[in-house]
């Protein structure tokens, strides 16, 4: 008791921590156990407050009944102290009063004292149980006896008012302590739906919600703000802002601190209207890293009942639930990422040309960045210069600029990737791009071609700060992707050419010009086709060997190439049999260009020789013809050429009818 005593002087009938009375009986039989209730010795250096609150009770209720109003009435503690009065003492009294009470204390019984013109009584107050004497109470002027038998009785009474005050202390702390334990109990409930609640969700931005609703329920009344230093967009709440960490803002300070060293802090400050407020800031942290701070302000009366316990589980709970939402997103992100990088490759490996892969390139990477503009350059062969080779941007298709122009000029420089946050902000280059569109966000990563720079992929913004760094690092991802399919398709280009070309003439090979000629077959109105032979071609390797024959045939080919049109398919047709297809063209025609070829062949070559051409031509309003007969009518022109004594041009005819057939295979015959 006297713990429990000491512990309210201090407090004035606020909450009590612990109380043990000894007792343990259910509340129906409270009255009971109250009665039992009782000080001791030990407890009486802390009643003096409870005494005094007795006395003025007692004074107020017990006097006017007695009688006893006129009197002067003093308290007089267990050491001898006065500690109460219905008025102040005479110093003559103080001295006889003191006398009494110190008898009374001593003896422990009633002391009168009757002088003439002045009566006093002092009567002890005893405890309950053990009839120790905590208190006297002294009447002064009691002139008679009579009236010193009533300050006996009325002495008895004080006892009943001084109980009377210790019950309601002690019921008002029961009281007090219930109360706070309902509070208590209804906090950890919420807390535990909370913590419930918050763990449901796999979404960063409703976690986030989530515990700001939960902590103004929690917490009403407090100024609650959430800062953030990445994801401060994930919630639409205005209470969650960015954390700032370059500030000599007191309240951002407070909060960088407790970021920093992930603790909670809490200060008093007195707000600007002159309240006292109490600001608590807590690190919503998870297992992997801090990522941001709870800040809360409140009034410094509500802030007493602040439970700091709570608030700290409360932000455990939800940095874990904010990390693990994190994760979740981040590896949604990522199998989408990966998706989409599989299906972009996909798609890219379709397709062999460049043109269409740019295309289908600036395609994608408008809908996947949701960008408002996107630009592919390729650098010439050369690298003096880059070409726009793809874009949304009207003005800037297959528009050339030096390689050092712009940002495609810095991307080329650095070789590096590249992300502007706002343009009007930037210095490092002035471009078209940008300007041209009114953007303020860029992205830019160079095109690698099995390692050599080859080009650069720009996607830009009109908004400020719209690309994330997600965006720029998925870019570069997306870009190798682009540049493999690029070196796919130039690759299978360059397999194509070889394929089809004859290494040692540049000229077509024969299967290419068959396929030609197929097609021109199905599809054209006519055409001719002119085969060149090099006369006595054996007898040049003879006299000069194969290597001089070599470089003969060469210049022959040349001469064939420059004489052409690019519609034109020049081929080898073997050895030194050459054969050149013009599409739409008649034998007339065909044959001015032979006898251009064979003159030029006189003219040109060195050591000089001849060649021989057979004309062959067809034309739909006859019939159609096939590869072979359109051939053979060449061949035996040549074949007539060379019979005619070589160094000439000869036409073959043939419609294809049987009739033109058979005399041609009789004027074979005859040669
Ligand atoms: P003709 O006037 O009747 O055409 O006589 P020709 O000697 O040119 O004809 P023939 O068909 O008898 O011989 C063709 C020669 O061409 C045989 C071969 O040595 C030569 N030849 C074929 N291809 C090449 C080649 O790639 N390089 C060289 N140096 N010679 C070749
Ligand atoms: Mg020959
Ligand atoms: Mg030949």
């Amino acid at each position: 008791m006297a713990e429990y005593l000491k512990e309210n002087r201090t407090r004035h009938n606020t909450d009590i921590a612990f109380l043990n009375t000894g007792n343990t009986q259910p509340a129906g039989q409270a009255e009971d156990w109250l009665d039992d209730m009782d000080i001791t010795r030990h407890d009486f250096p802390y009643i003096e407050e409870l005494l005094q609150q007795a006395f003025s009770n007692w004074a107020e209720d017990a006097l006017p009944v007695y009688g006893l109003e006129s009197a002067g009435w003093y308290l007089v503690d267990y050491t001898g102290k006065i500690i109460a009065g219905t008025g102040k003492p005479e110093e003559a009294e103080t001295a006889r009063l003191a006398a009494a009470a110190g008898m009374v204390l001593t003896t422990g019984e009633p002391e009168r004292v009757i002088e003439p013109g002045c009566a006093a009584a002092a009567v002890p107050v005893r405890t309950r149980k053990f009839e120790e004497v905590y208190a006297v109470l002294v009447c002064i002027d009691a002139s008679n006896s009579e009236n010193l038998a009533l300050a006996m009785q009325a002495s008895r009474h004080f006892g009943t008012c001084f109980y009377r005050k210790l019950n309601q202390l002690f019921m008002g702390d029961l009281y007090n302590l219930q109360r706070q334990n309902e509070r208590e109990s209804a906090r950890w409930t919420a807390l535990l739906q909370i913590v419930k609640r918050i763990h449901d969700k796999i979404d960063v931005g409703a976690v986030l919600n989530e515990v700001l609703d939960s902590m103004s329920v929690i917490y009403p009344g407090a100024h609650l703000e959430l800062l953030m230093t990445q994801d401060f967009k994930s919630s639409d709440s205005l209470q969650v802002k960015p954390l700032r960490f370059n500030t000599d803002n007191e309240h951002d300070e407070l909060c960088v601190r407790a970021y920093t060293e992930n603790t909670m802090l809490s200060r008093e400050r007195v707000s600007d209207s002159g309240l006292r407020m109490l600001e608590i800031a807590v690190p919503l942290s998870g297992k992997q890293g801090v990522y941001g701070v709870f800040y809360l302000s409140i009034p410094g009366e509500l802030g007493k009942d602040m439970d700091l316990q709570l608030m700290g589980i409360l932000a455990d709970t939800a940095g874990n639930a904010f990390e693990n939402a994190k994760l979740y997103e981040q590896s949604n992100l990522l199998i989408q990422e990966l998706q989409l990088i599989n299906e972009l490759s996909r798609q890219l490996s379709q397709s062999l040309k460049p043109d269409e892969l740019f295309e289908f390139a600036t395609k994608e990477l408008l809908e996947i960045f949701k960008a408002d503009f996107c630009a592919i350059s390729e650098l010439t062969p050369r690298g003096d210069e880059f070409r726009i080779m793809s874009t949304n941007i009207d003005v800037l298709d297959r528009e050339p600029f030096p390689a050092s122009y712009g940002i495609c000029g810095l991307v080329y420089n650095t070789k590096e990737p590249l992300i502007i946050s706002d343009y009007e902000t930037f210095q490092g280059a002035s471009s078209k791009i940008m300007e041209s569109t009114d953007s303020r966000s860029l992205i830019g990563v160079p095109l690698m071609l099995r390692g050599r720079l080859s080009g650069a992929i720009l996607l830009t913004h009109r908004e400020p700060h719209f690309f994330s760094y997600d965006n720029y690092k998925l870019l570069q991802i997306l870009a190798s992707h682009i540049g493999l399919a690029m070196a796919n398709a130039s690759l299978y280009d360059a397999v194509q050419h070889m394929a089809n070309r004859d290494m040692l003439t540049g000229l077509y090979a024969r299967h290419y010009l068959d396929r030609c000629i197929k097609k021109r077959l199905a599809n054209d109105s006519g055409g001719a086709l002119l085969v060149v032979d090099i006369d006595k071609f054996k007898q040049v390797n003879d006299s000069y060997g194969h290597q001089v024959g070599d470089k003969i045939l060469k210049q022959v080919c040349d001469i064939i190439k420059g004489s052409i049109r690019s519609d034109d398919v020049a081929a080898r047709w073997g050895g030194e049999e050459l054969a050149i297809y013009f599409p739409y063209m008649s034998a007339d025609e065909c044959f001015r260009v032979a006898e251009r070829i064979r003159e030029r062949v006189i003219a040109e070559s060195e050591p000089e020789v001849t060649v021989s051409c057979g004309v062959g031509s067809w034309q739909f309003d006859r019939e159609r013809i096939s590869v072979e007969l359109l051939f053979f009518i060449a061949d035996m022109a040549l074949y007539r050429a060379k019979n005619g004594g070589r160094n000439r041009t000869e036409i073959g005819y043939c419609d294809g009818s049987p009739e033109s057939l058979a005399s041609w295979l009789e004027e074979k015959d005859a040669l």
